[in-house]
Parts: structure tokens; sequence; C-alpha cells
């Protein structure tokens, strides 16, 4: 037979009990400090929605790293944790893509950029199986140079949703964290924004290459405004989309989610063609000069800047391939001695081998480009394109599939994957136009 409980009530117990209610009363204040009010109408927008928070790399792949080796991989998770929860208290449902230190590839016996590539086709599936409103993918940057500075978000050109959330987003990270002159940029090539099937966003918190914002990173304190700028951008973005259809659609704005299918149309327009075709006129290269892209010096322009250089042996060389190869080698070597461009190419990358065929040109390099490379989503796209834009000055190639150890596929630093022959993109060029 059970005994019943008894509660002697003890002059002990009371105050045990009473400094339990005082405690309750306590964090039921500091909650109420810290917690974000939606009101009733917003709660409408917001409340219910579900998001995808994506925290880059992991496991093996640290994404990119810091001089005091502050990870990118260990910075995003945390952020993407404060962020869940920031989300969670206003009754909205969080994927997080991992929670841990570990990547996504599952199959162990890959090589790293076999598995680069697994891992971000998970992250995709996996969004895509929950059905989500939002994907908001979190990364840390790095570039070759210590300039470059400022949290940055980036969108799908082909996705006016995207580039909703990604301006929304970019303001509050401009308000709460500036100062900062980035914009919200279009990041047509970073494999999760191109597959996602829903609004989806990268948010670069910030450089790791940047001694100052490296040791900010390096805060908790500074990690959860971090969070709270995207949650803040975010929120702000459902209310305006759920404005926008309510009044689109008289007074019945429904809780289904915004149908955002990327529009079909050429992956870069054809402004670009107007630019390449000024950048020629005012280089106006001689036979034995060639033009090539590098990174622009200051942190106003991480974009691709042009050099034009004598190279010996262009003009008489005996096939395209000897012509490409004799530039990649140029562009291998760096910027010219004295200018304030900044490389593109990891130090140690040597190529292995170039044909073109049917105006493709496949050029391969050695594993450094990827091993060796500094990390970044911003960083990794510059690199590609400086190699793609600088091949597509020969009459001979339109596009470039770029390889690393004779495969194709892979990806260089986690964000793009090499999975296609690129046309030359001149939305990445600055020029004086
Ligand atoms: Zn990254």
């Amino acid at each position: 037979m059970k005994r019943p409980v008894v509660v002697v009530w003890t002059p002990r117990a009371w105050l045990v009990t009473t400094a339990a209610i005082g405690a309750v009363v306590v964090m039921l204040l500091v909650l109420a400090r810290a917690a974000v009010r939606v009101s009733a109408p917003l709660s409408d927008a917001v409340c219910g929605k579900v998001i995808v928070i994506d925290p880059g790399h992991g496991g093996d792949d640290c994404g990119a790293r810091g001089r005091s080796g502050l990870a990118e991989k260990d910075v995003v998770l945390d952020i993407g944790r404060h962020l869940a929860g920031l989300f969670n208290r206003v009754a909205v449902y969080t994927v997080m893509t991992r929670d841990e230190d570990e990547d996504l590839a599952g199959d162990g016996s890959l090589g790293p950029m076999q598995r680069k590539r697994l891992d971000l086709e998970s992250r995709v599936d996996l969004g895509a199986r929950s059905g989500a409103d939002l994907y908001i993918s979190v990364h840390a940057n790095s570039f070759p140079e210590p300039v470059w500075s400022g949290a940055q978000t980036f969108y799908h050109s082909k996705s006016e949703e995207s580039k909703a959330l990604a301006q929304a987003i970019q303001k509050e990270l401009v308000a709460r964290l500036g100062p900062n002159l980035r914009k919200a940029k279009p990041g047509d090539d970073y494999f999760v924004l191109r597959k996602s099937k829903m609004p989806a966003v990268i948010v670069e918190a910030g450089f790791l290459s940047n001694p100052r914002e490296e040791s900010l990173l390096a805060q908790p304190d500074y990690r959860r405004r971090v969070a709270e700028a995207i949650f803040h951008g975010t929120v702000n973005y459902l209310v305006e989309s759920y404005k926008r259809r309510r009044g689109a659609e008289g007074q019945r704005a429904g809780a289904e989610p915004v149908s955002d299918l990327r529009t079909e149309g050429p992956p870069h327009d054809g402004a670009e063609s107007v630019l390449r075709s000024k950048v020629r006129a005012a280089l106006n290269p001689a036979d034995d000069e060639v033009i090539l892209y590098f990174a622009g010096p200051t942190n106003f322009d991480d974009d691709l800047l042009p050099e034009i250089r004598k190279t010996a042996g262009i003009a008489e060389a005996a096939s395209p391939e000897e012509r490409a190869s004799k530039i990649v080698a140029e562009l291998l070597k760096g910027p010219a001695g004295g200018s304030v461009l900044c490389p593109t190419i990891p130090k140690g990358t040597r190529l292995r081998a170039l044909r073109i065929a049917d105006g493709v040109a496949y050029v391969d390099f050695s594993r450094e480009l990827a091993s060796s490379h500094w990390g970044g989503s911003r960083a990794e796209e510059i690199t590609v394109y400086s190699i793609v834009n600088t091949l597509a000055e020969l009459p001979e190639v339109e596009r470039v599939q770029i390889l690393v150890e004779g495969a194709s596929a892979v990806t260089i630093a986690g964000h793009v994957i090499l999975d296609e022959p690129l046309e030359p993109n001149f939305d990445l060029v600055r020029f004086a136009k």
C-alpha cells in the first residue's frame, strides 16, 4: 500500500519555498526583459513559420580560420544556436542542419573535397524535406589580406524574396554592428542559394581574416548580437512579406509558404558583355599582353580588378592550349610586384593540365587550390572567377570547367560546387564604367 505524501510545513521549508518562488519571479522578470515581444498583428506573419538555420562547415571542415586559430565552424554554430533560441521564443520552428561540431557528409571513406559536396547536398535536402519557409545559412568570411571587414548577406539574384530577406537582414547587421558600408549582394554560384527552393540567404558574420573582427567574433556577446541582427532582419522581412501578400490577396493572407521558384534566365545578365568590351577597349591589350583578374585592394572593392601584363611568348604560342597555359601561369604568379592588387589563388597551386574543346577550357589545378585556400564564400567566388574571366579573354574559350587533381564537381572552400563549366561573370568586376 502506498503511503500518503505528507508535507511537513516547518519554518525551514517555508524559507526554501519562499526562496524558490522568489527565484521563479526573478527568472520571469529577466525573461520578460529579454523576451522578444511580438504584437498581435505580427504574430500572424511570424508565429508558426519554419526556418532552416544552417551553420556552415563542421567536423573536419573548419571553414575559414583567423590568425588566433578561431574557426568559422565554431563561430557560426554558436550564432546559429542563439538564432534558434530567438526564433523559438516567438513560436517560430527551427531546423538546425547541424547542432554539433560535425559535417553532414556521412560517408567517412570519401576525400575532403567530395565530402564537402555531399555535405552541401545534405543541407539542401534537409531544407527541402523540412518544408521550411526560409533558409538561413550562417558563415564567416576570410580574404587573403586583412583589410576587408564587415558582415554581409548574399542571395540568388533570380529570387526576389531572397533579395528582400537579404536586404532586411543586411539593414539590421549594419544598424546593430556597424560601421559597415557593405550591401546585400547576389551570390548566384553558392550551392545552397542555387539549390534551395525557398527564399534563402547566406549571412557572412564578418571577416576572420580581419584582426578586429576576429576578436569581436571571438566574444560570445558579439555573436549574440549578430544573431539578434539576423533575427530582427528576418522578422522585419516576414512582416513586410505578409503585408505585401495581404495587399495582393485582399484581406486573406494565408499561412502558406511564399512561392519563390527561381526564374529562368542566363546566369549573369547581358550588361556584363558591355562592361567586358569596355574593359578591353580601355586596356587595349597588345598582342604580347594579357588581361589578368585579381582581387581589389581595399575594403570597398572585394571585387575583381584587371591587370594588363606583357607576357613573353604569348603571341607566338603554337596553340590556344599553349596560350591558355601561359596565361594561367601568369595568374598563378599573382599580381605584379608593387601592385596594390591581391592574389586570388593560394601559394603553391600548380597547373596540372589544360585542354580546350567545344569552347570549354578544362583547367586542372593541384590540390593546393582547395587545401591552401583561405576560405570564405566571397573569397571562393573571387578565386573561381579570376580563373574563368581571365581564360575567357581567349577567343576560343566561352566557358571554363575548373578541376582539382583531375576531379570535377568538387569545391574549393565549401560554398561553390564546380559541377559545370562556368561563363565569365563581369558582375564581379569593378572598373570605371
Ligand atoms: Zn563558409
